[in-house]
């Protein structure tokens, strides 16, 4: 159908922009309900807006996603507005490249924070619902935003990678835990988006390399990333993606 997510209760981090923004809009376009996190309250304003105006429904739930607190009670929030959630998109993280050797302690920090701590306070907070919801409607997704910088290696991104790598595993590790309860879990791992996340970055080295990148090809819109979590989404209950690697067609 054209609204293959109609019913369904998503939850998009990183929802203010970039890919969560774009997805955010897309899965309200296949019909789910879309609670929207992230920390600047405005731009989810501005988002659920846009998405009302286009006959989508969302939320706009502010918080960051490194206060595991905070992340519990916009889980509560949810519920109470939406019901469970049953698609859940875990996608806020932050690149910030750099050589090793210059002890950008602070950099690592922000990362691991952010790329993992926050990524499982994410996952503390929804999983019962997640259970939930799909014990009562057969299926429920949880989909993690890694990067292909999980798999290849890229000079200067020894921490980033890492977390990302962390992401990948953690996730193969909780489709089979959880497959059996009907929460299909997927691993999407982008190659290089036109989004924020670049800019970021001040070593000048990713600096130079993300720039020859936009010059000699041509980058994935966050659009086209929204479309594969809604593809992954729509798939019937027995279906999951383990694992999508999604490249510009140019990048090596
Ligand atoms: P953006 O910088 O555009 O988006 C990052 C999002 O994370 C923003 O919405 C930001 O919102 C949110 N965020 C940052 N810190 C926090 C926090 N503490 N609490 C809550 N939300 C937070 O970049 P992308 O859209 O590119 O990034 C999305 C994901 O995609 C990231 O995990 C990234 O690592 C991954 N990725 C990106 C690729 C790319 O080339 N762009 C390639 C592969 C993976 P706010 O500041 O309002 O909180």
């Amino acid at each position: 159908s054209a609204r293959p997510l109609a019913g369904r209760v998503a939850v998009v981090t990183g929802a203010s922009s970039g890919i969560g923004e774009a997805t955010a809009e897309h899965l309200a376009g296949l019909g789910a309900r879309v609670a929207v996190l992230a920390r600047r309250a405005e731009r989810l304003d501005d988002l659920v807006a846009r998405i009302g105006k286009s006959g989508g429904e969302a939320l706009a739930v502010a918080v960051d996603v490194t206060d595991g607190a905070a992340v519990r009670a916009a889980a509560g929030r949810v519920a109470a507005e939406f019901g469970a959630t049953d698609l859940l998109f875990n996608n806020a993280g932050v690149m910030l490249p750099g050589p090793i050797e210059e002890l950008a302690t602070d950099d690592w920090q922000r990362q691991i924070d952010l790329n993992i701590t926050g990524l499982m306070h994410v996952i503390g907070a929804f999983t019962p619902q997640l259970i939930e919801a799909a014990g009562e409607r057969g299926v429920a997704d949880l989909v993690n935003t890694s990067s292909i910088a999980a798999q290849n290696i890229f000079p200067h991104f020894a921490v980033y990678s890492a977390t990302k790598a962390y992401v990948t595993h953690l996730s193969r590790h909780l489709r089979v835990e959880l497959g059996p309860k009907h929460v299909r879990v997927s691993a999407l791992e982008p190659g290089i988006v036109g989004t924020e996340l670049q800019n970021h970055v001040t070593d000048e080295g990713a600096l130079a390399w993300l720039e020859s990148a936009k010059e000699t090809m041509e980058l994935l819109t966050p659009e086209d990333v929204a479309r594969t979590v809604g593809f992954i989404a729509s798939l019937p209950a027995r279906a999951n993606l383990q694992q999508v690697t999604i490249m510009p067609t140019a990048q090596p």
